[in-house]
């Protein structure tokens, strides 16, 4: 007697199945007698004994750098519209306050004309131009509350 590991074509199910000896199996198979136990096919065929090893994946191609640095882009772009607040014109104007004390620190991305960019340098205030692909759609004016 011989135990095959069979595979169904049709429902690709596997199944095992004793046969007298493998001259057996081919000539049931021949007769199509050989069926799956699943669906009753006859599309049956001996599974490779392949030693159990994990097919490794193949090599997935280098990622495209360009298409990297736009993922890049959109995760900052994503981390500052969900972690800052926008000010709008206001930026200047806040991020002096924040930088004198006035009000607590907290992330905001705004405008600024060039004449306040180079004020705020000037005074010390930590601030950078976004680049324009971390730069996220400026959120729409919130609506009148009712
Ligand atoms: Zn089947």
């Amino acid at each position: 007697m011989i135990r095959y590991a069979l595979f169904c074509k049709a429902c690709e199910g596997e199944f095992e199945a004793w046969f007298a000896s493998s001259a057996a199996f081919d000539s049931q198979k021949e007769k199509r007698q050989v069926r799956c136990a699943v669906c009753n096919s006859s599309r049956v065929e001996k599974q490779i004994m392949a030693p159990a090893v994990k097919t490794t994946k193949a090599k997935e191609a280098p990622a495209d750098p360009e298409k990297l640095m736009q993922a890049f882009a959109e995760k900052a772009r994503q981390h500052v519209a969900d972690n800052f607040d926008y000010v709008g014109g206001a930026f200047a104007e806040e991020a002096r306050s924040m930088h004198y004390g006035e009000q607590a620190h907290r992330p905001i991305w705004g405008e600024t004309t060039a004449e306040e960019r180079e004020a705020l340098q000037e005074e010390g205030v930590p601030a950078a131009p976004l680049p324009a692909a971390f730069t996220p759609p400026v959120p729409k004016p919130k609506g009148p509350v009712n």
